[in-house]
């Protein structure tokens, strides 16, 4: 399976099947390329399970590897340095790639490596976390700052995603369901008829197939692909993909990074966004049969008693997508139909505190 993607700075290809990396090494050789040296930038978790596999499968070109810390940790200055540093010692020049071998965390550091390395490098994606269909594919690529996260970064498109099914065999439940929200994410702002399938179709994330894998990942970069064609750089429409994510990473961010997955902040800001529409558009919408189908897939859909509504509301003010200390939410008219909306703060805390008793 293969889907294309395109953008004003590059098209690309993004290879969704099991042994897709079997596919890497003659796409590298492909006579419009030369390789000099190939980087792959690895975490321990990943390294350990394909590091060697990845290798083998490269066996032809000139392969060095660098292996950084796990998730959040590796998307720090200093790891950034060390990369940097590392490429220069082994010689790196403008016709060497890097491969990103990783989850999300991986992909947003070592794409900022090749972003910013020579004045940039080409890359390559090889996601290994459902989390990844979302980060791997669009082109931001960042690290953090002790005072926000994402902070420092570039948009910068990889040559090539290579999404390898079975490398997602070892991902943790935990992980699976903070990269499913973004799935579900992407049917809600886009596509009524694929969160149907989701809604119907996935009922358990431990028992997932990899017919249902590759088509919803598929699906998910398509939706993701076709904004991003429209409105690189996000100026406009590509904000919609943020829904859920303002109080999301308001959530993320006051409980301290790592304490709750992305997604599964992200989810409870879906579970809000939709709330807030409910109250401002006319969105039908069966928040009932919706809460109900995520307690069976493992979410916690309220907000942890011991984070503080107005702390979140503070939190909410900083995003750097808010504007002059207002919040701007991304809400749905319909299922499919999202719209950029400035909330008051009494709306915002009044919804707020719904969120923290479950009903459902
Ligand atoms: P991650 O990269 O931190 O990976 C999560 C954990 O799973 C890590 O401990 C990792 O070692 C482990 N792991 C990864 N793949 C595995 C596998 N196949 N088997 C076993 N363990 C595995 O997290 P993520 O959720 O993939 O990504 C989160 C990051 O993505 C955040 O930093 C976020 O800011 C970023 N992000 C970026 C974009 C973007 O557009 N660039 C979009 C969304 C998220
Ligand atoms: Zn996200």
């Amino acid at each position: 399976e293969k889907v294309h993607i395109s953008t004003p700075s590059k098209d690309y290809p993004v290879f969704i099947e099991k042994e897709a990396i079997g596919q890497l090494e003659s796409f590298l050789k492909d006579s419009n390329r030369e390789v000099s040296k190939i980087l792959i930038i690895t975490d321990y978790n990943v390294g350990d399970l394909y590091l060697s596999k990845l290798e083998n499968s490269l066996s032809s070109f000139d392969v060095t590897h660098y292996v950084v810390p796990n998730g959040e940790e590796a998307k720090t200055f200093e790891i950034y340095y060390s990369c940097l540093s590392y490429a220069l010692e082994q010689k790196l020049d403008r016709k060497s790639y890097i491969l990103a071998l990783g989850g999300g965390a991986v992909g947003d550091l070592a794409g900022f490596v090749a972003a910013t390395y020579m004045r940039g490098i080409p890359f390559i994606q090889i996601p290994t976390t459902i989390l990844a269909h979302d980060s791997a594919v669009g082109g931001k690529v960042a690290i953090n700052h002790p005072l926000g996260k994402n902070m420092i970064g570039a948009f910068y498109q990889p040559e090539a995603v290579f999404f390898d099914l079975n490398f997602l065999k070892s991902l943790p439940l935990v992980e699976k369901r903070s990269g499913f929200a973004e799935v579900i994410k992407h049917g809600l702002i886009q596509d009524f008829s694929f969160y149907e399938w989701l809604n119907k179709n996935i009922t358990s994330l431990e028992t997932l197939t990899d017919e249902q894998i590759s088509f919803f990942l598929k699906t998910g970069i398509n939706i993701k692909g076709a904004i991003v064609k429209e409105d690189e750089k996000e100026n406009g429409i590509r904000r919609f993909l943020n829904f859920g994510h303002t109080l999301g990473h308001a959530i993320e961010a006051e409980a301290g990074y790592g304490k709750i997955s992305h997604g599964e902040a992200v989810m409870i800001g879906m579970v809000y966004a939709l709330q807030l529409s409910k109250a401002v558009t006319n969105l039908s919408f069966n928040m009932d049969h919706f809460k109900g189908w995520l307690s069976e897939l493992g979410y916690q859909i309220t907000v942890p008693s011991y984070l503080d509504p107005k702390k979140l509301l503070a939190r909410m003010k900083q995003d750097k997508k808010s504007i002059k200390q207002k919040v701007t939410f991304v809400l749905l008219e319909e299922i499919g139909q999202p719209m950029i909306k400035e909330l008051c703060d009494e709306l915002i805390l009044e919804e707020l505190e719904h969120l923290y008793t479950y009903s459902g």
